[in-house]
């Protein structure tokens, strides 16, 4: 800390340099080691923080009495064999420090990783190359899950302790959605599908190839539990078409001012209730909607059966009638469908159309 403390801006001028261009290559070895590891710094007690360099020499390790180490680096640090570090627990996240980096769902396992060492009463480092942003985002979660504080608060409670620490701005809109999920990643949550959706979005630019595990079961081929028993069915002819469950709910936005350069019309003012604004459902994809997705960027979302126009989609996003920006979107006009709520008896027999 004394270490940190004296070199303190240069150093972190030497960090930040080194994360914005270098931060997935293996440590250059004399500018890094110096300043990255300081060697590690403990933000609670057993608990450390640091970059490369902690792990570069075993003795670092030893000399704190660390015996669990949270790796999170492009990386797997070498630890050298018969250097004192059997019994050694160990993780490792491959991650990059880009803001595209998904994080996001390696969290539930960091986390875990750190309480059950801790529970065990070993002394844990948390490090990634230069100590800065990926091990400081791990670290960041870690305290908003155990000491129950908002993004915000165990942010700022760690940078009182290291000032340089700057996690890059898409590792902290990750922690929001974590903070947002209760810290615990819940897959089949809305906001958890939406992210995964921007993130395909971010890895196929050129839509060549959609995991399938990206689409909702078509209802009409599912035998599979009906939980929720609504299902959204084509006005026109009647075709299932989507559940409750792939409906990706979001907060209204700020309403007729975000359409502030457009006329608002009175009948729009007018409209009450809390999803009232809101025209369309925006909802995962489907599989129908398969074909009319891959190599496009935008167009129109068609019944499967009947061809009548239901809604579009767009990957960059679209505006719903709230305000609010949804990206990707995959929009459903809220007056082309119908909704049936279905008896649970009813579930184990949907007619396939
Ligand atoms: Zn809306
Ligand atoms: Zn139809």
């Amino acid at each position: 800390m004394v270490g940190l403390l004296l070199s303190r801006p240069l150093a972190a001028a030497m960090l930040e340099a080194q994360a914005g261009s270098h931060g997935c290559e293996r440590p250059v070895h004399s500018q890094s080691c110096a300043s990255s590891a300081g060697p590690m710094l403990e933000v609670r007690p057993g608990l450390y923080l640091g970059g490369a360099a902690a792990v570069a020499e075993p003795d670092h390790l030893r000399q704190v009495g660390i015996t669990a180490v949270l790796t999170v680096d492009s990386e797997e640090p070498d630890y050298k064999s018969g250097a004192g570090m059997e019994g050694l627990r160990s993780l490792f996240v491959s991650a990059l420090d880009k803001p595209e980096t998904d994080l996001l769902s390696h969290l539930d396992r960091c986390v875990a990783f750190i309480s059950q060492a801790r529970a065990e009463g070993r002394a844990v480092l948390v490090h990634c190359h230069a100590g800065v942003s990926r091990s400081v985002a791990i670290m960041t979660a870690f305290m908003m899950k155990t000491d129950q504080l908002t993004f915000e608060k165990a942010y700022e409670s760690l940078r009182t302790i290291k000032p340089e620490a700057k996690m890059n701005e898409g590792f902290e809109w990750q922690l929001k959605l974590y903070e947002a999920m209760g810290c615990e990643v819940d897959t089949s949550s809305a906001i958890y599908k939406q992210y995964r959706l921007q993130k395909v979005t971010e890895k196929y630019p050129e839509l060549q190839n959609l995991p399938q595990e990206l689409f909702a079961v078509d209802p009409t081929t599912i035998s599979q539990g009906l939980k929720d028993g609504i299902l959204y069915k084509c006005r026109k002819c009647r075709r299932s078409l989507f559940r409750s469950s792939s409906i990706l709910d979001h907060n209204e936005g700020s309403g007729p001012i975000a359409f502030a350069h457009k006329r608002v019309t009175p009948s729009f003012m007018l409209t009450t209730g809390s999803q009232a604004q809101c025209t369309s459902y925006f909802i995962e994809p489907v599989q129908w909607m398969e074909s009319a997705l891959l190599g496009v960027m935008d167009g129109q979302l068609l019944c499967p059966k009947c061809n009548a126009k239901l809604g579009s989609f767009n990957w960059y996003g679209e505006q719903c009638s709230c305000g609010r920006w949804i990206t990707p979107a995959f929009q459903i006009h809220k007056n082309r469908v119908d909704e049936m709520k279905m008896l649970p008896v009813l579930g184990s027999q949907t007619r396939k159309i």
